[in-house]
């Protein structure tokens, strides 16, 4: 696993140093003010600060609130290290954001423990936030995840006059893949098929595992004549797959596509723009499979 990095801002060297050696097992970066800790935050990503308060120009309270107040920084736990130990200075540590609290001189051991502790919470975290984000089967996102960031995109759009389409695609009669082939290898059509929507995504899409073996795409800043062509790219690409199974048998199998478009002007969420998508696909159902349809 990458090494963790850790910034010290601190504005007096010899604290600096000897943070640095006892913390030497991590990536260190040094900040001697909270100018220079912006700075350094520019341009890398850090997984911990540890932060003096009492600084010239500004303190570490100040610094703090700074912080937590800057959308790519403010997840980032902090904890105090300072020589001031009045109970007022410690209440006001916690209300301005930090995590953790150590007073100076401090004993090193017992600051490498909440250094390690604090580390690997944020990695608790983290880890909390991609299993109840993400379908564990497939990787990719899960209906709640998408529904939630679906409100932001559509935000994102409005604000930057932008089409917002959205593709839902469902594996063709895969019913009868699991009742000849069995469950895992249902499965494993499933995984296949999604690990191809990955291929295809472009960086600002979004997709989505909506149900069973129906998945969404979200496509910012693509027009519907766009999304057809995508959603066209994709069809072919499963079409012409072929799957090895334990039996040697191939297995082959077809989607097929809805595609719709978020009314800018009228909607205010992606319900309705989802309805459509939905109807899209019901009738390439219903047309016959294996084929894109598109409704505005
Ligand atoms: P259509 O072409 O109309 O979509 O027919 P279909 O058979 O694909 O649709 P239907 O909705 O009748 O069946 C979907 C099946 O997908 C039923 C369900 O058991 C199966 N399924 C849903 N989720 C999973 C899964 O995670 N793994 C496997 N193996 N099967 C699943
Ligand atoms: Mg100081
Ligand atoms: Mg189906």
């Amino acid at each position: 696993m990458k090494n963790k990095t850790i910034l010290i801002v601190d504005d007096t060297i010899v604290n600096l140093d000897i943070l640095g050696e006892l913390l030497k097992q991590y990536d260190v970066i040094d900040a001697i003010s909270g100018e220079d800790a912006f700075d350094a935050l520019e341009n890398i990503k850090v997984d911990l600060i540890l932060l003096d308060i009492m600084m010239p120009d500004m303190d570490g309270f100040e610094v703090c609130q700074k912080l937590k107040s800057n959308q790519t920084t403010k997840n980032i736990p902090i904890i105090f290290i300072t020589a001031k130990t009045d109970e007022d200075s410690i209440e006001k540590a916690y209300d301005v954001g930090g995590i953790d609290y150590i007073t100076k001189p401090f004993k090193p051991k017992e600051l490498l423990a909440r250094v390690r502790r604090e580390l690997h919470l944020q990695e608790l975290q983290a880890e909390l936030k991609l299993l109840a984000s993400t379908d564990s089967m497939t990787r990719l996102y899960n209906r709640r995840y998408f529904t939630k960031t679906s409100k932001h995109t559509l935000d994102l759009s409005k604000r930057e006059k932008q089409n917002l389409s959205i593709i839902m695609l469902d594996i063709d009669k895969f019913k009868n893949v699991n009742d000849t082939y069995g469950h895992q290898v249902g499965d494993d059509v499933i995984i296949t098929l999604a690990n191809k929507l990955i291929e295809h995504q472009r960086k600002s899409d979004i997709i989505c595992r909506y149900g069973g073996e129906e998945f969404v795409i979200l496509l910012p800043n693509t027009s519907l004549e766009n999304s057809e062509i995508v959603a066209q790219k994709i069809r072919k690409d499963i079409e012409s797959l072929t799957i090895k199974i334990a039996s040697n048998e191939n297995l082959k199998f077809t989607i097929s596509l809805g595609i719709s478009q978020v009314d800018l002007e009228h909607e205010n969420n992606i319900e309705l723009a989802l309805k459509r998508a939905d109807n899209a696909l019901y009738e390439a159902k219903e047309t016959g499979r294996n084929k894109v349809c598109t409704k505005t």
